[in-house]
């Protein structure tokens, strides 16, 4: 009994730390033209939440996440190259190429 309410709240954590998640990247999304570090910031916090409760982060998210630096990826933050079916990805800050197959 007392095993299975835990379980319970704990599926309810994860659901909340996913919305969290989402919200702080939508919050980094509007900060990052005033504030590119806070969006850096909001990128971390999301990062650790999704550790922490074991919650994965959606794949359209990750790819605004710099996977070496981290920083937040806007558009002013990257150079976008498609070629061959072939989406490079370049780091504005840390030069980090990243490629991602697309249709
Ligand atoms: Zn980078």
């Amino acid at each position: 009994m007392a095993v299975s309410r835990r379980k319970k709240g704990y599926y309810r954590a994860r659901e909340i730390a996913r919305e969290r998640i989402e919200r702080l990247f939508l919050l980094a999304e509007e900060e990052h033209l005033r504030r590119p570090d806070r969006s850096d910031r909001y990128v971390a916090i999301a990062r650790r939440m999704g550790m922490r409760m074991r919650v994965r982060i959606p794949r359209r998210l990750k790819r605004r996440v710099c996977k070496e630096c981290r920083c937040y990826l806007s558009p002013g933050r990257t150079r976008v190259r498609l070629r061959d079916g072939i989406m490079t990805v370049t780091c504005a800050e840390c030069g980090e190429q990243m490629r991602y197959p697309y249709r």
